[in-house]
């Protein structure tokens, strides 16, 4: 079967994977996106459930065979990247796909899938709250910090492209809305 897609999109730090990560312990038949990356993995991340690590010879392997439906250079020599196999595994299994994408990768998965596909904007209260978080993560270098803020500045101009703007001012508010919002697109 074809299941339907729920894109989550928003700068780092907006705090979609929180949302996602609630959403997934709510509608068991929601299945995340395992994406792949060329980045590190992070001190409590797991291979091959919060990202398929793999190295930038085999990412760039998969791209010559086109075997990604969407892929970015997220930051600079750091690649990110939905791939194709990823959704019919889900779609297999009876299940609907959710996505913890950035802002350019969510758009482009909505204009592929349209109808099928139902792209959330999460909005920090403020760039100010948003620099707080990432700096507080204390995983990120300098330089890579910086590279974050930059990037979260201009990914925060989108928002009005989605099809939903869900603020995160109080995460607890922000969960009980996205499943009404969720809810409500997989009865339609
Ligand atoms: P992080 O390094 O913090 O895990 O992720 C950095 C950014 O890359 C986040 O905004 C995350 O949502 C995004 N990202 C994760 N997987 C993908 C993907 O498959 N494609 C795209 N375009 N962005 C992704």
């Amino acid at each position: 079967m074809q299941g339907k897609l729920i894109i989550f999109s928003a700068p780092s730090g907006a705090g979609k994977t929180t949302i996602v990560k609630h959403l997934l312990t709510k509608f068991p038949n929601l299945s995340f996106s395992i994406s792949a990356t060329t980045r590190e993995l992070r001190g409590s991340e797991t291979n091959e459930k919060d990202y398929y690590f793999i190295s930038k010879e085999e990412f760039l392997h998969k791209v010559a065979h086109q075997e990604f439906v969407e892929f970015e250079e997220v930051y600079s020599g750091t690649f990110y990247g939905t791939l194709r196999s990823e959704i019919e595994r889900i779609w297999n299994e009876g299940k609907h796909v959710i996505f913890d994408i950035d802002v350019e990768g969510g758009l482009r998965l909505k204009r592929k899938f349209e109808e099928d596909a139902l792209a959330i904007f999460v909005q920090p209260p403020s760039l100010e709250v948003l620099k707080e978080r990432l700096t507080g993560r204390g995983t990120d270098s300098e330089e890579k910090l910086q590279e974050r803020f930059a990037k979260a500045e201009k990914e925060l101009k989108y928002a009005d492209k989605f099809d939903v703007i869900l603020k995160n001012f109080d995460l607890e508010t922000a969960c009980a809305e996205a499943e009404q919002l969720v809810g409500t697109f997989l009865k339609g």
